[in-house]
């Protein structure tokens, strides 16, 4: 990836942002800032903001935008002031999530001199949606994640390197998923369709395995304008 190359990623939940993330950000060696993992820290770390943010996300709603926000600028900042002179490339997974947080994010990226250069959109399915999340489960100890079907671990329920049983995340669960597709639906769409415009979606179909979707994302970054 050319210097400071900014990009964005947004999928319905279940799309796969978080592992395609990882491997994005690992083959550009840029830095990522997934903020559900930040949010999901704070909860785990019981900090005041984990506290608050928790109400939100155990029933699918967004965390408030000021919160989300003031985070993410204090995470931006002191990375690219860290960084003079040298790549500031960045990888959002799951911010902006709506129009209210993109205005904000724009003002962030206006102040630092940094501008957007894609946003790749992961389309799929919803009945793939409900399939990989009340299918997954997780390793409380080192959040390793698994599909029962299709990465099962290898004994009942059990961590295979923690040994410890296995999880279903909170929002997880079939109404919250249900929940989390309206919100989706109804606060992200009016962004991919405000970056359409600007001619900055690449769009992906995220039905495809992980390893075909991380290609076609990669391919899309190397083109995006
Ligand atoms: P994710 O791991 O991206 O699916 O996020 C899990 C949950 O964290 C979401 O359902 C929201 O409750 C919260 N969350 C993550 N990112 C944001 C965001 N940008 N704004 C508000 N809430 C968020």
């Amino acid at each position: 990836m050319k210097n400071n190359l900014i990009c964005v990623l947004i999928g319905a939940p279940g799309a796969g942002k978080g592992t395609q993330a990882k491997s994005v950000a690992n083959y550009y060696n840029c830095k990522l800032i997934s903020t559900g993992d930040i949010l999901r820290e704070n909860v785990e770390n019981r900090t005041l903001l984990g506290l608050e943010a928790k109400k939100y996300i155990d029933n699918g709603n967004l965390a408030p935008a000021q919160i989300v926000v003031s985070m993410i600028k204090n995470v931006v900042k002191s990375f690219v002031e860290n960084k003079a002179g040298a790549d500031k490339s960045l990888l959002f997974d799951g911010f902006p999530r709506d129009l209210e947080q993109n205005k904000l994010f724009e003002q962030i990226l206006d102040e630092l001199n940094l501008s957007i250069k894609g946003v790749i959109y992961i389309n799929i399915d919803d009945d793939i949606v409900y399939e990989r999340l009340t299918n997954r489960r997780i390793c409380p100890k080192c959040n390793r994640v698994y599909h029962l079907k299709f990465n099962p671990p290898k004994f009942d329920n059990l961590c295979d390197d923690c040994k410890v049983k296995l999880i279903t995340r909170e929002d997880d669960k079939i109404d919250v998923i249900k929940k989390r597709l309206e919100v989706y639906k109804k606060l992200t769409y009016p962004l991919i369709e405000y970056y359409r415009k600007k001619n900055k979606v690449v769009e992906i179909n995220g039905n495809k395995s992980a390893d075909d979707v991380l290609k076609d994302i990669i391919a899309g970054i190397n083109c995006a304008k």
